[in-house]
């Protein structure tokens, strides 16, 4: 259940290739810290380049985030993928709207988050496919930061 299946250094560090081969349509992806920093405005230009890339093979992307309507909503709008807000994750609430939104099956959708405790649980809990990403930056939420902790010794990660 906290062993994701894969890991990259970040989102655009996910190759596209590897999840067409392996079978893979749809995209589930976190906003804060994987898609974009914590408390930023903007996104990354190779994270929006990945998503638009990922667009153009025919990759069904959609985000699902426990932040607020405001937020997800702005960056789903600038993106033009559809997001999920107040998700809260890792329950499976915002995962299955986001796998109807899709219109892929499980074992045909991968989740990509910096968040043990939120996007890879959430995955494994219906089984989807979960890539761990490092956060974007180091600055996070107060609850955030308590899950990390936990999320280093489950890892067997030094703390940082
Ligand atoms: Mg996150």
């Amino acid at each position: 259940m906290f062993r994701p299946d894969g890991f990259a250094p970040r989102l655009s560090g996910v190759s596209l290739d590897d999840l067409s081969a392996r079978g893979f349509r749809g995209i589930i992806v976190d906003l804060d810290n994987t898609l974009v920093g914590y408390g930023q405005e903007h996104l990354a230009d190779l994270d929006r380049d990945w998503i638009a890339r990922a667009r153009d093979r025919g990759f069904r992307i959609c985000l699902v985030s426990n932040n607020f309507t405001e937020r997800v909503g702005r960056i789903s709008a600038e993106l033009g993928v559809p997001g999920i807000s107040s998700a809260l994750k890792p329950l499976p609430r915002g995962f299955l709207a986001a796998l109807r939104l899709l219109g892929t099956e499980r074992r045909e959708t991968v989740v990509v988050g910096d968040q043990l405790f939120t996007d890879v649980l959430g995955a494994k809990f219906l089984g989807l496919h979960a890539i761990l990403t490092e956060p974007i930056v180091a600055k996070d939420w107060l609850g955030t930061r308590v899950l990390r902790f936990l999320e280093r010794l489950v890892l067997g990660r030094k703390p940082t």
